[in-house]
């Protein structure tokens, strides 16, 4: 254990080579997604990842608002990334800040290159994502729960995106990083990919990487993506085989 200032700074890894968490330097957080959890929205997911909790919601292909963002050759792709004030032990100042608006850029680029946004000028793709619970790597829940709710509202896209965060933590690469693997490792490497392609469509990293570890980086990244999609694509097969079979409960 060191300590900066007043503040302890976690062992992140121990001698057996295991994280706070228990988990291996290869290992994912638990995740569970749920497709189609809102009523209103065109297409919903719900991701609930580690610690994290986040919502999606998709409208369109819809009329675009404000009326200037319209393009008259394509789709525009809005994306609205937001952390709610009490997503996070501090109470976080709730509106857009620089951080959301940098998120939501990313995100919107890396789905405007998946979906077919020119056979849909004149409207907008609006994707919402909502923090509702944070421990690291909210940029990559959202963009696999909006991933998911597009494909539930039936937007054509290329593929479903799966992501992950893979980092330097304690001198090693590790897979999907935690608060405190964020808050007191060397580096952080959000990374999103389309599997189909094996193109990667957001890519952004903080900290200090050699070129080796950032090789090893993406490739254990990618390998957690390939994961990542299949809960994706059975939530997707949950949500759609449920619906097939007649309903046995009483109609509301
Ligand atoms: P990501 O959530 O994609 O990893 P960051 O690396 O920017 O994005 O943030 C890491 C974590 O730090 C977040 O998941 C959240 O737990 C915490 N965090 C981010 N912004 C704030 C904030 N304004 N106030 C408190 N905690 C925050």
């Amino acid at each position: 254990m060191g300590s900066v200032g007043a503040k302890e700074i976690p062992q992140l890894l121990d001698s057996n080579g295991k994280r706070i968490d228990g988990r291996g330097l290869e290992d994912l957080r638990p995740l569970k997604i749920e497709a189609g959890v809102l009523r209103r929205a065109d297409g919903s997911a719900l991701v609930e990842w580690g610690e994290n909790k986040v919502m999606a919601a998709v409208y369109g292909p819809r009329e675009v608002h404000p009326r200037h963002l319209q393009q008259t050759t394509k789709a525009v792709v809005q994306c609205r990334y937001n952390m709610a004030s009490f997503s996070v032990d501090e109470r976080k100042r709730p509106g857009l800040d620089r951080r959301s608006q940098e998120i939501s850029k990313v995100i919107s680029e890396a789905f405007e290159s998946v979906l077919f946004v020119e056979e849909y000028p004149r409207t907008s793709i609006d994707i919402y994502i909502e923090v509702l619970q944070a421990n690291a790597g909210t940029r990559c829940a959202g963009v696999v729960a909006a991933s998911v709710a597009l494909a539930d509202a039936g937007i054509p896209m290329v593929d479903l995106i799966p992501a992950v965060a893979v980092g330097k933590v304690a001198g090693k690469i590790a897979l999907d990083l935690k608060k405190e693997e964020d808050n007191y490792g060397e580096a952080d490497l959000p990374m999103a990919l389309v599997p189909r392609s094996g193109r990667l469509v957001l890519l952004q990293m903080e900290g200090h990487m050699t070129r080796e570890e950032l090789a090893q980086a993406l490739d254990l990244g990618v390998r957690g993506c390939l994961q990542i999609y299949q809960v994706q694509k059975e939530a997707l097969r949950t949500r759609y085989s449920l619906e097939s079979v007649p309903s046995a409960g009483v109609e509301a």
